[in-house]
């Protein structure tokens, strides 16, 4: 079909500018000379537009209203279909804003996500407080241009998680919040917290990357078509079909934050890697959705990075790399990266700890966007909900309302993915357990390569062909279910704390 071909030709023009793009982005975060940022973001703009522009044309939407024809549509290819649903359903968005205003947004945003470092060095939320007031207005407008049933936030959250509301959110969250708040009381208060003195010392750079690579060679992430790197805040990005690279960050103070840092990145790494070849360049070469993208970070970094099975197989080169834990048991070792503390910054969260962070955002931004909040009353209503969630007070508001970048560069609707993904990684788990024959064995033996290959079967091969729900369905049976994690963190923290 010529409508087809021409559609198809499109996308790879399209894929092709964005990979460049990528490129130029990756350069710009890692190895880019200091001076030269300011002609490199003039290339990345000419670059991005251009993409942006073909993907919104008059010719994309010809092709596009011809494919949508019931009959035209009912008579392509599985994968087809799934291109031109999901390429249709991010043109329609992106077609529903006047190009006025999106122009008007873009320049609201970079001012405001520019405010917001210098407010929160300064930790002045007054300084950034009329930029995020622009940036829920043009939230609540792009709401109410996309539509929505029943609630604005829902709109919202379609860029990150399609299909996920608002409500399900709430039911999700409040069974989660009230098992979570208690367990993690009990713990605290009852528990046996491990020692964790040896997780800090002098861990050379050099040496940290060696253990880095050592991991991501275990999980068979393909050097042969990615990287490791260096950049302020680690990332992955997929630059090409056979070219994911990843990023980590060295404190030589500190052992664990760049190995799982690593891990987590390699986790993004594996899906991107993983998705079909034939995918390229047609729309669906991507993760599902941020959440379950975040899934597959979160397990590896979590669900076989911190188990005791994993450390079995992978003490040995820790300590071949520094040598100074052969003095240190790796049941130790096991309890130390296990540590649960309720802390202020949501990055440096624990496991039990993190989705706390999630739901008091979700709780406030779902507030901002009903107009039930205002933004002046931002602050207060943080450290109230940082009390009520974790218990502990931020000192300043730089560590507390301004410590992330998210809110400022318009992303409102995103958090839930974080936790989205902490949930699905264990659903995810518990039924990769449940078909691969002592799965914790083959850990602990070091063969990593059996799980990949589940979730490449299961997850990665489809890349954005199914929509969240119903890849989880495909690959667990069932939707989201909270209860897995709940299971887990009981079960995982109850032995680790000795209860
Ligand atoms: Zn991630």
């Amino acid at each position: 079909m010529e409508t087809l071909e021409k559609y198809k030709n499109l996308l790879k023009e399209i894929g092709k500018l964005e990979s460049a793009t990528s490129l130029l982005a990756w350069d710009e975060r890692t190895y880019i000379p200091e001076s030269a940022h300011e002609a490199r973001s003039q290339v990345l703009g000419k670059l991005s537009k251009m993409a942006f522009e073909l993907s919104v044309s008059d010719e994309m939407g010809e092709y596009l209203e011809e494919l949508t024809k019931e009959d035209v549509f009912q008579s392509l290819s599985e994968k087809d279909r799934a291109s031109v649903y999901w390429v249709n359903h991010d043109y329609k968005r992106f077609k529903a804003i006047p190009p006025d205003l999106f122009e008007q947004y873009t320049i609201d945003r970079s001012k405001s996500e520019f405010v917001w470092e210098k407010a929160k060095a300064e930790s002045n939320f007054e300084m950034f407080r009329p930029h995020l007031e622009k940036m829920v207005d043009y939230a609540k407008k792009f709401a109410d241009i996309f539509g929505y049933e029943e609630n604005p936030y829902d709109a919202l959250l379609e860029d990150y998680e399609p299909g996920m509301t608002a409500r399900e959110l709430k039911e999700i969250i409040e069974p989660l919040r009230k098992e979570l708040v208690s367990f993690l009381r009990r713990l605290l208060d009852e528990g046996e917290a491990p020692d964790t003195s040896f997780l800090t010392g002098n861990f050379p750079k050099e040496k940290q990357r060696e253990l880095s690579i050592r991991a991501l060679k275990a999980m068979h992430y393909d050097f042969k078509a990615g990287r490791l790197d260096v950049s302020a805040h680690p990332f992955t990005t997929k630059i090409g079909p056979s070219d994911v690279r990843i990023t980590t960050r060295y404190i030589e103070t500190e052992l664990l934050p760049a190995f799982f840092g690593s891990m987590h990145e390699g986790g993004h790494g594996l899906y991107d890697q993983g998705i079909d070849k034939d995918l390229t360049w047609t729309g669906l070469d991507t993760g599902a959705s941020m959440g379950i993208h975040e899934s597959q970070s979160r397990l590896w970094e979590n669900y076989v990075g911190r188990s005791r099975a994993f450390w079995q197989f992978f003490y040995p080169q820790l300590q071949e790399v520094f040598p100074e834990f052969e003095s240190v048991p790796v049941e130790d070792f096991y309890r130390a990266v296990n540590k649960v503390e309720p802390s202020l910054i949501r990055v440096e969260a624990d496991e039990l700890t993190y989705n706390f962070h999630i739901m008091l955002r979700f709780e406030l931004e779902e507030g901002l966007v009903n107009g039930r909040i205002e933004v002046k009353d931002l602050p207060e209503l943080w450290d109230d909900a940082m009390n009520r969630y974790l218990g502990v007070t931020p000192p300043d508001d730089a560590h507390g309302v301004l410590q992330d970048v998210h809110w400022s560069g318009g992303m409102i609707g995103y958090f839930p993915s974080y936790m989205l993904g902490n949930l699905y990684a264990a659903q995810i788990f518990a039924a990769a357990r449940r078909e691969i024959p002592d799965l914790e064995g083959k850990i602990a033996s070091g063969d990593l390569l059996t799980l990949r290959e589940w979730l490449r079967e299961k997850i990665h091969r489809f890349g954005r062909m199914y929509a969240p729900k119903e890849i989880l369905e495909k690959a667990t049976g069932e939707g989201p279910n909270p209860e897995y994690f709940l299971k887990y963190v009981r079960e995982k923290f109850s032995d680790v704390y000795r209860l």
